[in-house]
């Protein structure tokens, strides 16, 4: 009996909100003639009639959420102007193991399904064991659901996980081969990439300096007879070259010198171990407001039986409330366009585009340079929309993510021991670094 009647409250959870509302009112009906039955019986007894004041919230409450119809994502799929510089992700995800990650708050944020997280962890208890700077990347079906994941512990043991009839089979791999430092050095001709891959530089590891340098500088505007000295850690196995780690990036714009090295965290810092990557802002506004839909990237239209992803998550506001950058970048949209009403979308660095749609009034224009908390917007009701509110995304590598839970850009530093070995290890990389 529990067991239908979450089945129910399952599919009643589902459907549209005006069906919500429908049903809602139906059921209310059914009870009521279920409640009248006996004095129908006992046409003696007279009826007990009750006034019910209703309170002005729960009124509300039957009301439409301030959000999208669920049909809305679809239409609102702006395209996120893209370069030779993005990576093509297709169905591939990559992802390297920070400071506080599980399995399951890594794959979550990525919609993938729980059931299949613990299945992943029921094949290899190891997994609970993830350590800081490891790479996981996975393949998902044409359904989204989880086809393949690999877990690259350390350079010499990759560990598979393939998806089988009742949860994962996992195959282990050990490779050993002999690491070299290879110096790549050029000037800037054409592009970037051009340049990068004709000093030898592969296209993995030419999206790894790009990552590495994403916070300091904008590729695009690197100008010719710009220098760049690369650092790479290559590994060697049988003669072949078999995978290979950015050590180090020395890029010189207009006779200034960039710098981002490896630490021993995976992560890329300056000459000084301080962080590269800038905070970001967790709410687009200077206050938090109440979410009215959530982010669900496999929201299932009960009508048409489309999965209609929700890619953002709603926050009811009042129109006029200011909408705030969450990070530095910079404003690739700006315009009104059908069900995303008046819109914004900003690029931060090269991983990060945040979008703000439902706008009353946009205060940015397309290529303008914008900081951490300036003011972009007036939030509205603009576009498909059924009452005033922000519908905020944030995009990681072209991919929608919970902007409530991904894990985004801190400032941070090295301190303590951890910044003794960072800058030991900048002694050795650093005059490696040379132009000439
Ligand atoms: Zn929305």
């Amino acid at each position: 009996m529990q067991q239908i009647a979450r089945s129910v409250a399952l599919a009643f959870n589902n459907l549209p909100r005006p069906h919500r509302v429908m049903l809602g009112s139906l059921t209310v009906l059914t009870l009521a003639v279920a409640v009248w039955r006996p004095y129908v019986y006992h046409p003696t007894s007279s009826p007990i009639v009750r006034t019910i004041e209703l309170e002005q919230k729960e009124i509300r409450s039957l009301l439409p959420e301030a959000s999208e119809p669920i049909d809305q994502a679809a239409q609102e799929d702006e395209a996120i102007p893209q370069d030779e510089l993005d990576e093509k992700t297709d169905n591939q995800h990559e992802y390297v193991v920070s400071t506080g990650d599980t399995l399951s708050s890594i794959l979550n944020q990525y919609g993938i399904d729980m059931g299949d997280i613990s299945r992943l962890a029921a094949a290899d208890k190891d997994l609970r064991n993830m350590k800081i700077g490891q790479q996981l990347s996975w393949t998902l079906t044409a359904d989204g659901d989880l086809q393949q994941l690999t877990w690259e512990m350390s350079r010499r043991e990759t560990r598979t996980y393939d998806r089988v009839a009742n949860g994962f089979k996992m195959s282990a791999e050990t490779q050993q081969g002999e690491w070299v430092n290879s110096l790549l050095k050029g000037t800037v001709g054409g592009s970037f990439v051009t340049s990068a891959r004709n000093a030898g530089l592969t296209s993995t590891e030419v999206s790894a300096v790009i990552k590495a340098m994403q916070w300091q500088m904008d590729f695009r505007k690197l100008k010719k007879d710009d220098e760049f000295a690369v650092l790479m850690s290559r590994e060697m196995l049988d003669g072949k070259r078999e995978q290979s780690q950015l050590v180090g990036v020395r890029i010189r714009s207009e006779g200034k010198d960039y710098y981002a090295i490896r630490s021993e965290d995976g992560k890329y810092y300056d000459r000084n171990g301080t962080g590269l990557a800038k905070g970001f802002l967790r709410f687009p506004t200077a206050r938090q407001f109440r979410v009215s839909s959530n982010f669900n990237p496999r929201r299932l239209n009960p009508v048409t039986g489309r999965v209609a992803p929700h890619r953002g998550v709603d926050f009811a506001m009042p129109q006029g409330t200011p909408v705030l950058a969450v990070g530095d970048g910079e404003v690739v949209m700006a315009k009104r366009s059908g069900a995303a009403g008046y819109y914004v979308a900003i690029r931060h660095g090269r991983t990060y585009t945040t979008r703000y749609m439902h706008l009353r009034k946009i205060l940015v224009k397309p290529g303008q340079k914008i900081k951490r908390g300036d003011r972009i917007a007036l939030s509205g009701n603009t576009g498909r929309s059924t009452g005033p509110h922000l519908h905020y995304e944030v995009w990681i590598n072209q991919q929608a993510v919970n902007p409530l839970t991904a894990k985004l850009p801190r400032t941070e530093g090295l301190t303590g021991s951890d910044r003794t070995d960072y800058l030991a290890q900048v002694k050795l990389v650093l005059p490696q670094l040379r132009f000439d």
